[in-house]
């Protein structure tokens, strides 16, 4: 059966065996003779589902108690408005990091609705890092911002930044890729569909503390507190998608969990950075070596006729979702943790390649 070679941003790879596993209970999950899609949100099936996928996910993240895991829809995007919204009151200023588009995206939103600050910026650089050093002291504002991978520049915080109010982070690009110590964030969030599963469900790790402080004139709907006081059941769910996600999180754990995973992602970017770096500046890497991605690697070829030639070779060979988001061009491919290291193995050796014949 053909499977591509699958480079895509997101939505994204997803494991093999999860997609067989959901082929396999599709028609009759678990002897009920319907689909998990085609069942209740409270029934005990798709209960047992939804928390087990909480507790997985708690246990390969080593989530605090102190923390909530919480199933949201609306994607990232929703999380730019829904942040400000519950924890940026009147009076207070919000700082945010500028790393990428999505950073600014973030901050837009923000700034619709209350005062925000931008703390720190690479844009003048092209966003081929994330910033050294931080200018000023974020003391006093509602929360920091920060964007952790930045899908569309290829960088990545290799470490986080020390702030003195709550830092709240995007990890949409790299959650779960990376052993991360969760009690640093008042509130983790994440579309699903690059690195947990398919998209539909927007996972939101927060401080149970931090809830308590937000703002209550939201509409229910608006409020975190509305999704954890009723364990994220208070209206209907995005029940296939957290079932995925579920499959995804038997998958991690089976692999061995954050470590094996972790490991398996640095061997995967070193292949393609390796083959950048001995290029001789055929390839161009578009992020500082200080800050770059583990999850998308960007760069460029000598000229656009080259790039568009690189781009029909791979595809020829089976490789997908290679071309660079239009605000960057070059090429990006996208590794997230489903993708296994034969599909690297293949892209360096055709890099390689490429780059001899030309
Ligand atoms: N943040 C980051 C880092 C992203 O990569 C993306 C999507 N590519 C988004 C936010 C937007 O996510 P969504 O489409 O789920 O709103």
């Amino acid at each position: 059966m053909f499977r591509s070679i699958n480079f895509n941003a997101g939505p994204a790879a997803l494991p093999q065996e999860v997609i067989l596993k959901a082929q396999e209970e599709l028609f009759d999950y678990h002897g009920t003779g319907m689909s998990i899609m085609e069942m209740s949100h409270r029934s005990k099936e798709f209960h047992a589902v939804h928390v087990h996928a909480q507790s997985m996910l708690r246990e390969i993240m080593d989530i605090p108690d102190t923390h909530e895991v919480l199933f949201m829809q609306g994607g990232a995007s929703h999380q730019f408005a829904m942040v400000p919204m519950n924890f940026l009151h009147p009076g207070q200023t919000a700082h945010y990091i500028l790393t990428g588009t999505w950073a600014e995206k973030a901050l837009q939103e923000a700034a619709s609705l209350g005062s925000v600050d931008v703390l720190a910026s690479t844009k003048e650089t092209g966003y081929r890092s994330v910033p050294a050093e931080l200018s000023k002291k974020p003391l006093h504002s509602a929360y920091t911002h920060i964007t952790s991978n930045n899908t569309i520049y290829g960088t990545q915080w290799q470490s986080f930044p020390e702030v003195e109010d709550r830092l709240i982070a995007d990890m949409s690009s790299d959650i779960m890729s990376r052993k991360i110590d969760v009690s640093k964030f008042s509130l983790i969030y994440a579309g699903a569909q690059k690195n947990l599963g398919p998209s539909g469900v927007t996972v939101v790790i927060a401080d149970k503390d931090f809830l308590g402080t937000a703002q209550r004139e939201q509409p229910k709907i608006l409020q975190y507190k509305t999704f954890s006081d009723s364990n994220s059941l208070y209206n209907t769910p995005p029940t296939f998608s957290i079932y995925m996600l579920a499959l995804v999180l038997e998958w991690t754990l089976e692999r061995g969990g954050i470590h094996a995973i972790e490991k398996a992602n640095n061997e995967k970017a070193q292949l393609l950075y390796h083959e950048i770096d001995s290029s001789e500046g055929f390839y161009e890497g578009h992020a500082e070596k200080g800050s770059r991605s583990q999850m998308n690697v960007t760069f460029r070829l000598p000229s656009e006729d080259l790039t568009a030639e690189f781009l029909k070779g791979a595809a020829a060979e089976g490789m997908v979702g290679l071309p660079g988001h239009r605000s960057v061009g070059g090429c990006r491919a996208s590794i997230y943790n489903a993708v296994p290291i034969t599909h690297c193995e293949a892209l360096a050796e055709y890099m390689e390649k490429f780059r001899k014949k030309n």
